[in-house]
């Protein structure tokens, strides 16, 4: 019998994945796609829309999945029975599944209050307005800000470069831009040559930069930065910060993403899979959503009978950055390093020069759209070709700059988390039932646990939590601590100033932090604690 693929997301991870499936398993598999909206968004061009460059293009997703193979229903995913093989819907209904693949993307949310937040097509004409403001106004200062957390930063450069184009074509010369990014270097996912390009592009165009801030607020003519500073400007454009979506019965971090391996199996659940913004893989991005759809198609392929031996995920990231002039291509493959290996040209340096590069899903939209076959591969001059192994590790660093201490935070005076912390916190299994869990927690009247797999912190598990399996009406001593924990929490060291953690908690809005040690759980800190131990220090110790 056909293995019985269910894919929660119409965006493009899961079209990725369903022709994939069906290039690769199509006479062994049955694909449903799941998705609240009828229609697939073509986001990409979502930045020239403003200034009149381009627009965003949509599709019927039924149509789209009858041509890929696969059956549309309209629904959105809650909750996950991995015990059970069911995906329940929103709507109350659930779907029995073989294998579920989750693709359902990212939430943005804004990340500098106070800030128009650039979410895409949805803030088109609020940009629009904005522009017409700044050029007829002639306002002062702009910034165009990259948020900390993780975020897809292309967008925020075309547009500040596309803006500093729009004012040139007006003969306004009076008005100042500026970025203002975490990265160390602009746009440095792209490694030395993409930061070099984008470097000298916004020197032409006059744009300022700002590395190493973490803006968090807008209000009163001032940019707020964490730990400390402020910037002063008229207006503030930002890109949002992007959550998974809540998905009951999944372990997903803080940040609402499902940690993955390589194939895209979700950590512990050999059924379920996940691919694109909504994993943990810090870059989001199409062509890197397509990629980790490939890496799951293969292996669920594989596991259906299918001749072939999966490949691990091995992001390339590429990209066209749009800058109201003539595009540049960028191409970097993720490994961690100094970005030796990136190249910048202004001829594409893969075909077809789509935004979003997929596999199948480039030529097949392109066919959708009737967009005529790409002629052959054009030589890529200039381009690298490299072949390594994937550090996420560095990735997560360059990508998604978490809110974290400066190396000469940790000062002698003052309280530190060690002087907060409770030293004896509860830690539990991911194979735990939740069952098992509550009733220790309730015996030793505690709201959290921290998960341990082999002594190493995987997770933290909350009241909270429970009560939210309980409401769900999961079988106490059958649901798992796995499917239910905060994976990968954000964590501290005992050495860590308490003002310090307290931002931390804040920022995240954590009411536990776990602390640890070389990985291991050594502790944890309550926010009503830390808050405490800092009032009683009397003085702010810095960040
Ligand atoms: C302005 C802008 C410009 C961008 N430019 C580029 C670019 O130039 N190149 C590039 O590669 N990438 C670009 N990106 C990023 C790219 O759009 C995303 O990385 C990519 O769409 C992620 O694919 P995805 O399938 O994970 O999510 P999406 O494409 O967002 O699709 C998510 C799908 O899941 C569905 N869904 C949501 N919740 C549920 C649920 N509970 N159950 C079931 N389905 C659900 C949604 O309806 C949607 O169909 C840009 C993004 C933006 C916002």
């Amino acid at each position: 019998m056909a293995t019985r693929v269910v894919i929660a997301g119409g965006g493009v991870a899961a079209l990725e994945a369903a022709l994939a499936l069906r290039a690769l398993a199509e006479d062994r598999i049955s694909v449903e796609l799941l998705a609240p909206e009828p229609q697939f968004w073509y986001r990409p061009l979502a930045v020239a829309e403003p200034f009149g460059l381009g627009e965003v293009r949509r599709f019927e997703l039924a149509e789209l999945a009858a041509a890929a193979g696969a059956v549309f229903s309209p629904g959105a995913l809650v909750r996950v029975d991995v015990g059970s093989r069911l995906a329940w819907m929103s709507a109350g209904s659930s779907i029995p599944y073989d294998v579920l693949l989750v693709a359902c993307g990212a939430v943005p949310t804004p990340a500098v209050a106070g800030a128009l937040t650039f979410r895409g097509p949805a803030d088109t004409e609020r940009m629009r307005q904005l522009l017409e403001e700044i050029a007829s106004a002639r306002v002062g200062r702009v910034a165009f800000v990259v948020p900390w957390g993780a975020v897809w930063s292309l967008p925020i450069y075309e547009l500040v470069l596309m803006t500093a184009a729009y004012l040139a074509g007006r003969g306004v010369d009076s008005v100042e831009l500026m970025l203002v990014t975490p990265e160390e270097e602009p746009l440095q996912l792209f490694g030395r040559a993409g930061s070099e390009a984008v470097r000298e592009l916004l020197e032409e165009r006059s744009v300022a930069v700002q590395t190493s801030c973490c803006a968090v607020e807008f209000v009163e003519g001032e940019l707020l930065l964490v730990p400390e500073g402020t910037i002063a400007v008229d207006r503030v454009v930002a890109l949002p910060r992007l959550r998974g979506p809540r998905i009951d019965g999944l372990p997903q971090t803080v940040e609402g993403f499902l940690p993955v391996d390589a194939h895209g199996q979700v950590h512990g659940l050999s059924d379920v899979f996940a691919a694109g913004d909504i994993t943990s893989f810090p870059v989001k991005q199409g062509g890197i959503a397509t990629q980790e759809a490939d890496a799951a198609a293969e292996l669920i392929a594989a596991n259906a009978g299918a001749d072939l031996t999966p490949q691990p995920f091995r992001p390339v990231l590429r990209g066209l950055l749009l800058t109201g002039r003539q595009p540049r291509y960028l191409r970097h493959v993720i490994t961690g390093g100094a970005g030796d290996v990136s190249t910048a040209s202004p001829e594409p340096l893969w075909w077809p020069p789509a935004k979003i590069v997929g596999r199948y899903l480039a030529p097949f939209l392109g066919a959708f759209a009737g967009v005529e076959s790409p002629p052959e591969a054009p030589s890529a001059s200039g381009a690298v070709s490299v072949e390594v192994e994937l550090d996420a590790a560095s990735a997560h660093g360059l990508a998604a700059p978490r809110l974290e201490l400066a190396p000469d935070a940790e000062r002698e005076d003052g309280a530190t988390v060690a002087d907060a912390m409770s030293t004896d916190p509860l830690v539990v299994a991911p194979e735990d039932t939740l069952g098992e869990v509550a009733a220790r927690m309730r015996a030793g009247d505690l709201g959290s646990a921290l998960v341990a797999d082999y002594g190493r912190l995987i997770g933290m598990i909350t009241s909270r939590d429970l009560l939210r399996a309980f409401a769900s009406r999961v079988h106490p001593s059958e649901a798992r601590v796995r499917e239910w924990m905060t994976a990968d929490p954000v964590a501290t060291s005992a050495a860590t100033p308490i003002e310090a953690a307290v931002t931390l908690m804040t920022q995240y809005g954590l009411r536990h932090l776990p602390v640890v040690e070389d990985e291991r759980p050594a502790g944890l800190l309550g926010l009503r604690q830390a808050r405490q131990a800092r009032a009683h220090t009397g003085v702010g110790l810095g960040f």
